[in-house]
């Protein structure tokens, strides 16, 4: 079976990810307005009707604000945890009943085609959690938001084909930044916060020492961080370790508001 993936929007101003296996296409979080995740998914050449859902990975604005827009229009059930659905009571206007799906973190279902895993991560929103979706043999991973990649996480997407972490921002950017108080900087700092660049780095040293080739960088601060350092500092820790970006393993950064690429994931993956 093939696998497609591609970050339509990544990062604090909104997320929402595309990804199809077989004849199944969804949506991972739709922290857009509907219209623009729609021209997106034009633009890619997937008509928005032809989804099978939308997969929320937790409340904050930016993974939710089309997700009403997206699921009234076209008719799509919402996956998202129960204290999920709770949190975005009243966010994102009223879903039909029979569009309302509820999710667990560590309990697998099938979507057609796509097997979804959803499991949870460290960040301050009610039970925030990533997926790890299997077409046949191969599986994508998308964690962002994560204050620390604890070893639970790395758990559940080791091996994956692909994976998409957070590399969210730069440490000494953050904590100069004279637009951010205190108080937001110690949130994105602390353990149910962000990843930095550089945990996100040793993170995927960790991923592809298990198996992982395909690695894309997601979820950047567009205050504290840039495509081109997120990328160096991933891209330096795996020169020192010996791993050929390019060759070895693939490195891509998704950008905030760019359509990013379509990947086309085979057996040969
Ligand atoms: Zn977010
Ligand atoms: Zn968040």
């Amino acid at each position: 079976m093939e696998m497609y993936f591609c970050p339509l929007y990544s990062g604090s101003s909104g997320n929402a990810l595309f990804l199809q296996a077989g004849k199944t296409r969804l949506l991972i979080d739709a922290g857009k307005t509907g219209s623009c995740i729609s021209a997106a998914l034009e633009k890619i050449g997937v008509a928005p009707e032809t989804l099978s859902g939308v997969l929320i990975t937790h409340e904050h604005s930016d993974h939710i604000l089309g997700a009403g827009v997206m699921a009234r229009k076209y008719h799509l059930p919402i996956f998202a945890t129960g204290e999920t659905w709770r949190a975005m009571d009243g966010k994102i206007g009223k879903v039909p009943g029979e569009l309302i799906r509820t999710v667990q973190s560590g309990k697998g279902f099938w979507l057609g085609d796509i097997g979804v895993e959803p499991f949870s991560i460290p960040h301050d929103a009610a039970d925030p959690v990533g997926y790890r979706l299997w077409g046949g043999n191969l599986s994508v991973s998308t964690a962002t938001d994560l204050g620390v990649f604890t070893e639970k996480v790395f758990e559940r997407i080791a091996g994956s084909t692909l994976v998409l972490l957070e590399s969210n921002h730069d440490p000494d950017m953050l904590r100069t930044n004279p637009r951010y108080n205190q108080l937001l900087k110690a949130r994105i700092l602390g353990n149910k916060g962000h990843l930095s660049n550089e945990a996100c780095a040793a993170a995927l040293l960790q991923l592809i020492a298990g198996g992982t080739k395909h690695l894309i960088l997601g979820h950047l601060s567009g205050e504290n961080n840039t495509p081109a350092l997120a990328r160096r500092v991933s891209e330096n820790a795996m020169t020192r370790e010996g791993i050929r970006v390019g060759a070895d393993v693939s490195l891509q950064v998704a950008l905030r508001d760019e359509i990013g690429n379509l990947f086309r994931l085979g057996e040969a993956d």
